[in-house]
């Protein structure tokens, strides 16, 4: 077998004093005082071996890898329903772009853009009970770890500070593709991603989307093709309006967050996550982005 141990600690090697690690997200204030130095790398095979070095253990801000998350749950929920209120097409712009203000009839581009994020938590909303429990039940039952939680600094933070989110929520709701209310969808939205996880967590709760649907705990719980579409989703638009570059350097499906996260994966072969919250201008983690295409460069190891 490879030495997956000595092409991790060679990346991490390499990247570790790189002095120009991109900028930690401050415009949820709460993110930025994170220490730019952090960086952690987490590999997860699925025949059971793990590999890990640096800051792997550290929690940090999932921010929009919760959305993948959310769209599993809903897809679950919805079948292929879901495909009526969101479409599934890149979008070439930021995760912020309001993108619908070029639409008639209200669909978001895709599930990953925060408009689209916001149509997901509206779906949750509307089917769970008590929606924001619900949820992060969910993420500790994939991740199997229950000590998984929400931080509400982070979440009350981006709600007194998301103003463009409110504008997206309120154009959805002028088009009618909202059911609920704007404040009760954003409060779920920002909870979401207020979600702290570290690698390791991240890599066991990722483990499905490599895996045809079953989870960690061998609980089927998304059939293949459901698994096939949310990972061509993630190869498409996991990283907005970077995804051609991520797929291009990279050659995975993968969802990045503006709390520097990233996690990609192989199909039937391994889950990967980095974290290193500097960010490049188009809000991915910048040193997570090089370790990635490192590794599957040193590992050959991509879809392409
Ligand atoms: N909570 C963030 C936002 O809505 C998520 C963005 C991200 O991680 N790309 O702006």
């Amino acid at each position: 077998m490879m030495d997956f141990q000595h092409v991790i600690n060679s990346i991490h090697d390499d990247l570790k004093h790189e002095v120009n690690r991109g900028l930690v997200a401050n415009y949820i204030p709460e993110l930025s005082h994170i220490d730019a130095n952090n960086f952690g790398i987490y590999l997860k095979l699925i025949s059971g071996e793990n590999f890990s070095v640096g800051h792997s253990n550290t929690p940090f801000s999932i921010q929009s890898i919760s959305k993948v998350f959310a769209l599993s749950m809903a897809f679950n929920f919805k079948g292929d329903q879901l495909w009526q209120r969101l479409d599934v097409e890149p979008s070439g712009d930021p995760f912020n772009h309001l993108s619908l203000l070029e639409l008639e009839n209200g669909i978001p581009r895709n599930p990953f853009i925060n408009s689209g994020a916001i149509v997901i938590a509206d779906i949750l909303i509307s089917q769970l009970d008590n929606p924001k429990a619900d949820f992060l039940n969910y993420v500790r039952e994939l991740a199997n770890d229950n000590s998984i939680n929400y931080n509400e600094s982070v979440a009350t933070s981006e709600k007194t500070t998301g103003f463009n989110n409110y504008a997206a929520a309120n154009l959805l709701k002028s088009y009618g593709n909202l059911e609920n209310k704007v404040e009760d969808v954003l409060d779920f939205y920002f909870h979401q991603c207020a979600i702290e996880m570290n690698c390791e967590q991240l890599t066991s709760a990722f483990f499905m989307f490599a895996n045809h649907g079953v989870c960690l705990q061998n609980i089927k719980r998304l059939s293949s093709s459901q698994i096939k579409r949310i990972n061509a989703i993630m190869l498409t638009c996991g990283f907005y309006d970077e995804a051609g570059e991520f797929a291009f350097e990279v050659g995975l499906p993968g969802k990045s967050g503006v709390g520097g996260g990233i996690v990609a994966l192989l199909p039937n072969q391994f889950v990967i996550s980095t974290w290193s919250p500097g960010l490049n201008p188009k809000g991915n983690s910048k040193i997570g982005m090089q370790a990635l295409e490192a590794f599957t460069t040193k590992t050959k190891l991509s879809i392409f």
